[in-house]
């Protein structure tokens, strides 16, 4: 296990963006956790500290923890490509979606076994009697019973889920319930996704949460929007360099790099006038980035002239914990190669680089706030990150009605809801009725910043994990 460094940041500048009200519970809150978690340690293990939802929250989580003065601590996990497979084949099966369709044997129990035993070399000595240990997802969640013999409570926080027990799932269920039964508690995103035989009385529903002041989030003029995606080589210029400073999350200036090749198989970046449909995505097959790419091909004909296409996800041509990444690439550009070439001029694949976690937010940021119509097509999604936080830009975003989604989303309110992700005609005329409706497009946005506001902040997050605290000291 390798520990991630990460600064404190203060809860008042909450103060920013809630009411003083809001602002006084959270801190409130916050002075009883640090009260009766005194001399405890919170320890998160996750998968990875870049890329993806579960390191998107923690690197805020963990800093409101050491800044309400609870001593929280990150690690990760480290394992080979055979681990990661298994942890992939996990995740799509708890999705309801066989993915590479092979089985999971005693083999792969063992190997799953040897590599977390492997991990926790080194760190029994750390981990205390009392601790609190939060364990995320599949990847991680056979720690539990090493680390409640070493007197850990452990919370297994899941979160990823599917709408209804299928037989993928219960293949999946089966490899992971005795590791799970071991945890002292369990988090999901939402009711449905806890499996019937947790006790109900051990199961905590907590939904994800964003957070307004990272660099993923924070506020942009539009003219370092364009600046940063100029400087990037996404957008051609439209005039003059623009703003590309930022603010990293320990609160030190960044700039944004001059990149190149972000843009895959292209040599031009996207015209300055373009009307961008966006879909940011790890690139994981139940993301769905190859049936957007097909809806808007296919229905090109719906769009106004001067709509573009932009797909992002991380860039997955080296290394990742991800092995399906680099395939689901691959069948992207496949699909983008076929097009007939003026098609094929308005639709983009961008691989953007996680080696600088805050350059890489600042640039999603920039990408986002620039989009006209947000999309997120997903077979399946636990909760999806990327509907939240286009949401929180005021952008209108046209999702699936699949997984935390609808609890997310209210339909024609606060964002577009597609009833059968599979419909690519229902899919286009949904994306292209947004285009052509400015009045539309900013009232759903104007919903959409106001329902995230009301319910997906970090202040009803860190509450409800102090009162979970709460309950397993008491
Ligand atoms: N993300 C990113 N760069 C990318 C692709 C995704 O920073 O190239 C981020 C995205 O902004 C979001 C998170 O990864 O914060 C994805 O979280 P979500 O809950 O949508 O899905 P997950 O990847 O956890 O399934």
């Amino acid at each position: 296990m390798r520990e991630v460094s990460i600064g404190a940041l203060r809860l008042d500048r909450f103060a920013e963006v809630l009411p003083p009200e809001r602002v006084a519970v959270l801190k409130t809150a916050a002075d009883r956790a640090a009260h009766r978690l005194a001399g405890r340690t919170v320890w998160n293990v996750s998968s990875t500290e870049r890329g993806g939802g579960v390191a998107e929250m923690l690197q805020t989580l963990v800093a409101y923890g050491q800044g309400a003065g609870v001593r929280t601590r990150w690690v990760v996990v480290t394992g080979d490509e055979r681990f990661f497979t298994v942890t992939k084949r996990l995740h799509n099966l708890i999705h309801g979606f066989s993915g590479d369709g092979a089985e999971l044997d005693a083999d792969d129990e063992s190997h799953y076994r040897e590599v977390l035993a492997r991990n926790l070399e080194g760190w029994e000595e750390q981990v205390r009697p009392g601790d609190i240990v939060l364990l995320h997802d599949p990847q991680t969640v056979g720690l539990a019973g090493a680390l409640r013999a070493l007197g850990a409570q452990v919370i297994w926080r899941c979160h990823i889920g599917s709408d209804r027990a299928d037989g993928h799932s219960s293949r999946a269920w089966d490899f992971l319930r005795p590791f799970v039964e071991d945890a002292d508690a369990y988090v999901f995103s939402r009711r449905e996704y806890a499996p019937a035989w947790l006790p109900a009385s051990r199961v905590w529903v907590i939904p994800p949460s964003l957070d307004p002041f990272s660099a993923k989030n924070a506020p942009m003029t539009e003219e370092s929007v364009r600046g940063a995606l100029h400087r990037a080589g996404i957008v051609e210029r439209l005039d003059g360099d623009g703003n590309v400073a930022f603010v990293r999350r320990n609160g030190t200036p960044g700039t944004v790099r001059v990149h190149h090749g972000l843009l895959v198989d292209e040599e031009r970046p996207l015209p300055p006038d373009a009307a961008v449909m966006l879909q940011v995505s790890r690139w994981d097959r139940l993301k769905d980035m190859a049936g957007v790419l097909t809806g808007f091909a296919d229905h090109e004909a719906r769009f106004p002239d001067g709509v573009h296409l932009l797909l992002v996800g991380p860039d997955v041509r080296g290394v990742s914990d991800d092995p399906e990444g680099a395939q689901v690439l691959s069948e992207c550009r496949q699909l983008r190669a076929a097009l007939p070439p003026p098609t094929r001029a308005r639709v983009h694949l961008c691989c953007l680089s996680m080696d600088d976690v805050d350059e890489n937010a600042h640039l999603v940021n920039a990408i986002q706030r620039h989009a006209t119509v947000v999309v997120q097509k997903s077979l399946m999604e636990g909760f999806g990150l990327t509907v939240t936080e286009p949401m929180w830009k005021e952008r209108p975003v046209v999702a699936s009605a699949v997984g935390g989604i609808v609890d997310q989303i209210e339909d024609d309110v606060s964002g577009v809801l597609l009833q059968d992700p599979a419909d690519l005609d229902r899919f286009a005329a949904l994306a292209a009725d947004l285009f052509r409706d400015p009045g539309r497009r900013a009232r759903i946005g104007a919903a959409a910043h106001e329902r995230v506001t009301r319910q997906f902040l970090g202040d009803r997050h860190l509450i409800q994990y102090g009162e979970l605290f709460a309950a397993l000291v008491a």
